[in-house]
């Protein structure tokens, strides 16, 4: 066992532009060109060093410019000179440092579990109440404009073994949605298909075309509507028999509360970007199923490090029952930030067994990609 008593005494940043290799649409809005993340890396007393990724999306969850504000300026004084062991000390503290910038903290404390794991010896899912599965059925996203080019991505995904895909609809119109499903129904029938509106639809559209869309018998309808529509969610929710997902409307374990109490939703979906952190989207996840709802892997545009980090919380968090989403670093990004790839096999992300997150980012890389960092000499 590691000293856990040694101080943090390192503290960089880097935020970087990660390029794409193709345009993806959500109800809210696109992403081209490149997908903006901030690193966090920090350094302890004898030279360990634990690693976080924070990744933001302005329509979402909040900006780069301020992820990378909140990390530098308001959580750094909390963390350097503070000790390893104090974790939940730190995080407490962070929660009030600066409101919101949940994608900041949920970087924060993948940092501190990664250095955690590290000096101790074991992988983060220890750290977080031990392991429940060593992989995680992986869903890929359809959410290319140009549908040309996901035809090309769902043949590739079939080679792959990815039997699960989520439609991104209400970006464009009804009648593009309608085409999409029944090519997958008549393409790939051995394919779980889930629909995620991404807030997409007018609450004057969304009755009629969630009923449409549900005579397609998704696993599920995800965020028809705005965050704030609780109302128009329970409405949804009561008039299809298709599970209805709640995303942008759940963040945190407060939020959870409320759409468990006023029914809004039967399942949610549970990202580190939107709670703030693992140990409390490891709390969502298990609110959901005290009231009876299922829970979901979901993640932001995210390189490999972020993906690392919701693994772990997922392979230690049972009641996430139903698959994730890390994509990304195999079907999205240019090139990963990871030394090693982001394994995924048969359809399976795998839970990697080494200490820490099990992988860390390439510095090298982290420099190339970064358009402003600081970091020490
Ligand atoms: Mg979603």
């Amino acid at each position: 066992m590691g000293d856990l008593s040694q101080k943090i005494i390192g503290y960089d940043l880097w935020h970087l532009e990660l390029p794409v290799t193709s345009r993806r649409d959500h109800g809210i809005g696109s992403v081209e060109g490149v997908c903006e993340v901030v690193v966090l890396r920090l350094t302890s007393e004898d030279g360990s060093q634990g690693y976080g990724e924070a990744s933001p999306w302005s329509v979402f969850t909040g900006t780069p410019e301020a992820t990378y504000a909140a990390l530098n300026r308001y959580l750094r004084p909390l963390v350097v000179g503070a000790k390893v062991a104090d974790r939940a000390a730190i995080m407490a503290q962070a929660a009030y440092a600066v409101a919101h910038c949940t994608e900041a903290k949920a970087a924060l404390e993948a940092a501190l579990l990664d250095l955690t794991g590290r000096i101790s010896g074991v992988p983060v899912w220890a750290l977080l109440g031990g392991k429940c599965r060593d992989s995680i059925p992986l869903s890929c996203s359809i959410a290319n404009p140009d549908f040309a080019q996901d035809i090309d991505l769902l043949a590739r995904l079939q080679d792959d073994g990815v039997r699960i895909v989520k439609l991104k609809t209400g970006f464009k119109d009804h009648a593009f949605d309608i085409m999409r499903l029944e090519y997958l129904a008549q393409h790939y029938p051995e394919f779980s298909v889930r629909v995620d509106y991404n807030q997409g639809l007018s609450i004057e559209d969304a009755p009629a075309q969630v009923r449409d869309v549900a005579q397609f018998d998704p696993d599920f309808i995800e965020q028809p509507v705005r965050a704030h529509h609780y109302g128009m969610m329970m409405k949804l929710r009561q008039a299809t028999d298709v599970p209805l997902l709640a995303d942008e409307s759940v963040f945190g374990p407060e939020d959870m509360e409320r759409a468990a109490s006023e029914g809004i939703c039967d399942g949610v979906s549970v990202k580190i970007m939107k709670s703030g952190g693992l140990t409390r989207a490891q709390t969502v996840a298990r609110m959901a199923a005290a009231h009876g709802l299922s829970a979901y892997g979901g993640d932001m545009f995210e390189a490999g490090l972020a993906h690392l980090a919701g693994t772990h919380m997922i392979a230690a968090t049972p009641e996430i029952t139903l698959g994730c989403e890390f994509y990304q670093v195999s079907y999205f990004l240019s090139e990963d930030i990871l030394e090693e790839p982001f394994k995924v096999e048969q359809g399976q992300v795998v839970v990697p067994d080494t200490p820490g997150l099990g992988g860390k980012p390439d510095e090298a890389k982290l420099n190339h990609y970064a358009v402003s960092k600081s970091v020490a000499a």
